[in-house]
C-alpha cells in the first residue's frame, strides 16, 4: 500500500483539481480523499507537489535489438522514469526492424524485465519500414502493438499508405507518419531559410511536411482511419490539422520540447552543434510561434519526445554527415513547464492533459487517468524547482541533447508504475 499525502490533485480525466490524498492498493488507485489514512501504508509525502495520472511518451527510440551501444530498452525505461514517465511508446526502426510479432514480443519482454516504465511497442507499417509492402500487422496487433509506424522515414507511396490507413481500422490502431516528402532536398541538414544560407547547408523546406501532412489528411477523410501525425513542426501543418479537427476527422497530432523552445537561429548560433540536428529540423521564429498558439489553443494533442539516442563519435561527425536526432526523456517536463506553464501558454491542467490524457486516448492505453481501479500509474512534478541540466547525469546511454547546462524551473520528483515507486528524486 502506498499513500500519496497533502500533494495537488491534477486529473483531467476527471476534471479533477485539488488537494487531496490518493491511496493505492496492490497497484491499482484505491481511493482519492481528503485526509486519507491507511494502516501500514508507506507515505509518499507531496506537500508542495503536484500529482497526476502517469506521463506517457508516445514516440521514443529504445534502439534494442541492434544499437545497444546508443541505447538499450533497460537503459532508455530508466531515462524514461528519470524523467517522470511512466510508459514510452517505442517506434520500430530496431535492427531488425519491428515489422513481425516476434521482435514486438522480443520488446515486450525487455520491458517487462526491465520493472521500470511500462514500454509499449508500435509496429512498422511495411516490411523492414522500406516503404514497399505492408508488414504483418495483424499479427503484431496480436502481440501488443500499440499504433504502427514507419518513423524515421515517411511512407511516400501514397497507394501503400492508402491502404495502410484500411487495415488500421480493422485493427483499431492509429496511424503515425513521419511527414516528410523530399521536395527535392534528400540531402538535407537544416530548415530551408536564411540560416540555412549563411551556413551553406542544404535546407528541407517547411512545405516538405506541409504536403505530406495535407496528403495523410486527405487519405484520413476517405478511409476513417486515425492518423497521428508525429513531431509537427510548421505553421502550415498545424493550421491543416486545425482545419481537419474542425471537419471532425480522428487526425492527431505531437509535438516535441525541442520544437517548441529552439529555431533555427539556435542551429547557426551552436557553431555547427550536431545536438541541434534532428528530423524535422528546428524550424523559424514564425513556425515556432504557430506551434506554442496551437499549443494554447488545443490543436496539439500531445507532447511527445522523439527521444532519439546517438553514440558521441556519431554526433562528432560534422553537421552535415552526423545522424539525425537529440533525447529528450529527462527534460521534456522542465521544458513544459519552464517554456509553456511558466510563461502562461498553458495551465498545469492542459500540461497533464498534453502528457497523459491525451496519449492514453490516441493509443488507446488503459492509462492516463486516476480512477478508482485503474493501474496505480502516477507521475509527481514540483513546478517550481529549479534546476540546471546536467547530461552527465543522465540515466540515458547518449548525452546528445541541446539543452545540456539550461537552467529551468520545474522538475520531476517521481515516478510510480503500477503502484511500485520506480524512480524518486532522492534530492529532494
Ligand atoms: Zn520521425
Ligand atoms: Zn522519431
Amino acid at each position: 500500500m502506498l499513500l500519496i499525502k497533502n500533494g495537488t490533485i491534477i486529473d483531467p480525466s476527471q476534471s479533477l483539481e485539488k488537494k487531496e490524498d490518493l491511496l493505492v492498493r496492490d497497484g491499482r488507485v484505491e481511493a482519492i480523499d481528503k485526509s486519507l489514512d491507511a494502516e501500514g501504508a508507506e507515505i509518499f509525502d507531496a506537500t508542495d507537489l503536484i500529482v497526476a495520472p502517469g506521463f506517457i511518451d508516445l514516440h521514443v527510440h529504445l534502439r534494442e535489438p541492434g544499437y545497444e551501444y546508443k541505447e538499450t530498452i533497460a537503459s532508455g525505461a530508466r531515462a524514461a522514469v528519470a524523467g517522470g514517465f511512466t510508459s514510452v511508446c517505442c517506434m520500430p526502426n530496431t535492427k531488425p526492424v519491428n515489422d513481425n510479432s516476434s521482435v514486438t514480443s522480443f520488446i515486450i519482454e525487455q520491458g517487462r524485465a526491465a520493472k521500470l516504465a511500462n514500454v509499449f511497442p508500435i509496429g512498422a507499417i511495411t516490411q523492414g519500414s522500406k516503404g514497399e509492402q505492408l508488414a504483418e500487422i495483424g499479427e503484431m496487433r496480436s502481440a501488443g502493438i500499440v499504433a504502427i509506424s514507419d518513423d524515421g522515414k515517411p511512407v511516400l507511396d501514397s497507394g501503400l499508405m492508402r491502404r495502410a490507413m484500411e487495415y488500421s481500422r480493422d485493427f483499431d490502431l492509429a496511424v503515425v507518419d513521419h511527414c516528410e516528402d523530399c521536395c527535392g532536398a534528400a540531402d538535407w541538414a537544416m530548415h530551408e531559410g536564411e540560416y540555412s544560407a549563411l551556413m551553406g547547408l542544404n535546407g528541407l523546406p517547411g512545405a516538405a511536411e506541409d504536403l505530406h501532412v495535407a496528403r495523410d489528411i486527405t487519405f484520413a477523410e476517405l478511409t476513417g482511419a486515425r492518423v497521428h501525425i508525429a513531431h509537427i513542426s510548421t505553421a502550415r501543418s498545424v493550421d491543416l490539422v486545425r482545419r481537419a479537427k474542425q471537419k471532425g476527422l480522428a487526425v492527431s497530432c505531437e509535438v516535441t520540447p525541442h520544437h517548441f523552445a529552439l529555431t533555427d537561429k539556435d542551429v547557426y548560433e551552436s557553431s555547427y552543434s550536431a545536438n541541434f540536428k534532428m528530423a524535422p529540423p528546428l524550424r523559424s521564429q514564425s513556425d515556432l510561434e504557430a506551434i506554442i498558439e496551437s499549443l494554447r489553443d488545443g490543436t496539439i494533442d500531445a507532447i511527445a519526445t522523439d527521444h532519439a539516442p546517438h553514440h558521441a563519435n556519431e554526433k562528432m561527425l560534422e553537421f552535415d554527415r552526423a545522424p539525425n536526432g537529440v533525447i529528450g526523456l529527462e527534460t521534456a517536463i522542465s521544458l513544459t513547464l519552464d517554456r509553456l506553464v511558466h510563461r502562461g501558454v498553458i495551465s498545469l491542467s492542459r500540461m497533464v492533459e498534453l502528457l497523459s490524457t491525451n496519449p492514453a486516448r490516441i493509443f488507446k492505453l488503459d492509462r492516463g487517468t486516476l480512477k478508482v481501479g485503474v493501474a496505480a500509474d502516477v507521475t509527481i512534478f514540483d513546478p517550481n524547482k529549479k534546476i540546471k541540466v546536467d547530461a552527465s547525469k543522465f540515466q540515458s546511454k547518449s548525452r546528445n541533447t541541446p539543452f545540456d547546462e539550461w537552467e529551468l524551473k520545474g522538475a520531476p520528483v517521481a515516478a510510480i508504475v503500477g503502484g511500485r515507486v520506480v524512480w524518486r528524486n532522492e534530492k529532494g
